[in-house]
């Protein structure tokens, strides 16, 4: 399976300053001097091979969505933050516009998880269908909420695509698009859901704005038993732990820290870091990324666990 990444930021998408673009440039031109780059094919092998992710990349700027690609046609989404626009317009134009399938599967309804379905281009076509899984009661008033005017001038009713919302009962295994996925409710305002999904012997979690108590073993224990021996798991680091325990107490947001301390006793093989803080630029996030592949090493207890940091674009094969 595949795991593709459409949007990874929290909270409200960002784009990338004019300020940070000139910074890159001057830190790689810097890098580049005297290394007769003057080809195209030198340049793209120096900036691939040579320089630092962070000045070459960017974390990305769109808010949360991500595809598991089982590799059978269908499309299987999490959540549709405005990174769904993206992975919508590509799907037209590789594709074709009609005659898709897609499976989405809400963590919560706050506006940076549903902002990208009035961009999603699939939804306008005829012939396409679309199945809406959530644990809120209220999932398809969200979503025809922020189509209804003044907010938006297309009313939901005018989408020509084929929509059902199915409302799913935490703690309970469905199979649904060829994966076996249950959903597990998290601590976050007006909660979200985390779910865990398993096909042919591999275990992907996807777990966004979710708080985590330390004072609190029971919860603990059941979040090590949802990410039980996972290949991949996404997880909410908005906050260092500092914040997370002191002035964003209560914010609904985890950490690195907590992320590796949880994949550790889960026996988790790769953790993601995900839903970026807007406020934090590409070297910030670089640096936590720095930090807790440190943090993991010194603390690892057998196998390690890989950790990277998601960013649009990013594909992840489990
Ligand atoms: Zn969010
Ligand atoms: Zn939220």
């Amino acid at each position: 399976m595949l795991v593709r990444f459409w949007g990874t930021r929290g909270s409200i998408p960002v784009a990338m300053t004019s300020a940070e673009v000139k910074r890159k440039l001057v830190t790689a031109l810097v890098a580049a001097a005297g290394r007769g780059l003057d080809t195209p094919g030198k340049a793209r092998a120096f900036v691939e091979g040579e320089l630092e992710f962070s000045v070459s990349h960017t974390f990305g700027g769109n808010s949360s969505c991500v595809q598991l690609d089982p590799g059978d046609g269908d499309y299987v989404l999490c959540d549709l933050g405005s990174g769904a626009r993206v992975l919508g317009n590509n799907v037209l134009a590789t594709r074709g516009p009609r005659g898709h399938r897609f499976h989405v599967f809400m963590s919560h309804l706050h506006w940076d998880h549903i902002m990208g379905f009035p961009f999603f281009m699939p939804a306008y076509l005829p012939g396409n269908r679309i199945r809406i899984y959530g644990c809120h009661a209220a999932l398809e008033e969200a979503f025809r909420r922020q189509h209804a005017a003044p907010s938006f001038p297309v009313d939901f009713g005018r989408l020509g695509a084929d929509i059902e919302f199915i409302t799913l009962e935490p703690g309970r295994d469905y199979e649904i698009a060829g994966l076996r996925v249950r959903g597990k409710r998290q601590l976050h305002g007006g909660d979200s859901y985390g779910y865990r999904f398993e096909m042919g012997g591999k275990v992907v979690i996807y777990s966004t704005d979710s708080e985590h108590k330390r004072d609190d073993p029971a919860e603990t224990d059941a979040f090590v038993e949802f990410f039980r021996d996972a290949d991949l798991v996404i997880f909410d680091a908005m906050y260092s732990l500092a914040e997370a325990i002191s002035v964003k107490e209560d914010w609904g947001h985890s950490s690195n820290i907590v992320g590796v301390e949880l994949c550790q006793l889960a026996r988790v093989k790769h953790l993601c870091l995900f839903h970026h803080e807007p406020i934090n630029d590409d070297a910030t996030i670089a640096r936590i990324l720095r930090e807790t592949r440190r943090l993991e090493e010194i603390t690892r207890r057998g196998r390690g666990l890989e950790v990277s940091a998601a960013y649009d674009g990013l594909e992840i094969a489990v």
